[in-house]
């Protein structure tokens, strides 16, 4: 038998970016990866088979911890020796289930990941153990379910066939160098793996067509930025205002929120700050130069009073809008890099998308994940 002969797997389905490491590389990589799989395939068997606690978790001092940390313990599960959970925040309410927001927000965390969907739940173990292990808490109360019906039913089926290695989807095969160890025992399903694949590419074309967040905050920012210096205008060119207050208190009342996430339900907001926040949800394109950003209303948000603005698009990328030819033209230096590339190569390519689902530089530039 001859095993001289050995390229680059044709399952390897995905990804543009050639990735060609060398054969002893590789080699290395078949064990290393096979370890990682099956350290987490056995935290999986833990977790639904609850051989878990939740305790305060000694500190590390190696990794400069001072504290006990809440966490898991796996005394209980046998078949390997599991490492405690650390510094995660668990946070069941009475009834031991989680809320239905966060499951939500958990949820989506995973569906919009590309890392998620192409390394499966062994990815998720370690990638975002936080919701992974809430996840868990709220399978194993009386809500019954861990949010995903995938999971669900996996689950399920794991019981059912005393935890088949072959039904849990590996973590590698479906990644850029693809699961090159020979005595894999996950299930590799490359029609899964591509249908996976066209739902996250999906996922991208549509968020191509829609305004970005960046773009969106940008404009929130100046015109609040503009509200404000209107209001303390009209502060100081009025110093007896003809009321018993103090510029400075009269000052100190104008408008303080300058987040759309600060929701506090007491507050009485300013008419004009209200408009601002709530235009957000009305926009269908926003020009990308930054220095206009300029917006074409949906349909059934547009007045008599509003302009039928046409929005051009750039006619290489097809995802860049612009309200003029100028603002397309004084923009092409920035946008270039982005960059802007035929449409479908930008979806294709993940290096431009965060794990998130997010194109790379399109959110709110306060709030910059790191990879
Ligand atoms: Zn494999
Ligand atoms: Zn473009
Ligand atoms: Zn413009």
């Amino acid at each position: 038998m001859s095993n001289a002969i050995k390229t680059v797997p044709s399952y390897r389905y995905t990804h543009t970016q050639s990735f060609k490491p060398s054969e002893t590389k590789l080699k290395q990589q078949d064990e290393k990866q096979f370890e990682c799989a099956l350290n987490r395939y056995h935290y999986l068997c833990a977790a639904i088979q609850k051989s878990y606690h939740m305790q305060d978790v000694p500190p590390d001092l190696s990794r400069g911890q001072l504290f006990p940390r809440q966490g898991l313990v796996f005394a209980s599960y046998t078949p390997a020796k599991l490492q405690p959970v650390a510094g995660i925040k668990l946070h069941p309410r009475q009834d031991g289930t989680i809320h239905p927001g966060d499951i939500k927000v958990y949820r989506d965390t995973f569906r919009n990941s590309w890392k998620a969907r192409e390394g499966g739940i062994l990815y998720c173990i370690e990638e975002d153990e936080r919701a992974f292990w809430n996840m868990i808490l709220n399978y194993h109360s009386s809500a019954a379910t861990t949010g995903i019906k995938v999971w669900d039913r996996l689950f399920k089926q794991l019981k059912d066939s005393n935890y088949d290695k072959a039904l849990v989807p590996c973590m590698f095969f479906a990644r850029e160098a693809g699961c090159l160890y020979p005595e894999c025992p996950f299930l590799h399903d490359r029609d899964a793996c591509i249908r996976d694949r066209e739902k996250v590419l999906m996922a991208r074309r549509v968020a191509l067509g829609r305004p970005t967040t960046r773009d969106i905050s940008l404009r929130e920012r100046r015109q609040l930025q503009a509200h404000r210096a209107a209001q303390r205008q009209v502060v100081l060119s009025n110093p007896s205002g003809g009321e018993q207050e103090s510029i400075e208190s009269r000052l100190g009342a104008l408008t303080t929120r300058d987040d759309f996430w600060d929701e506090d339900e007491d507050e009485e907001l300013d008419p004009e700050v209200a408009r601002i926040f709530g235009e957000r949800a009305t926009i269908r394109n926003i020009c990308c130069n930054p220095d206009c950003l300029n917006v074409q209303l949906k349909k059934n948000a547009r007045t008599d009073s509003d302009q039928q603005m046409k929005m051009k698009i750039c006619t290489r990328c097809k995802v860049a809008t612009y309200c003029s030819k100028e603002c397309q033209v004084s923009d092409w230096k920035r946008h270039k890099k982005e960059p802007c590339l035929p449409f479908e190569e930008i979806v294709e390519n993940d290096d431009l998308w965060d794990s998130f689902g997010q194109r790379k530089g399109t959110g709110d530039p306060r709030f910059v994940f790191s990879e």
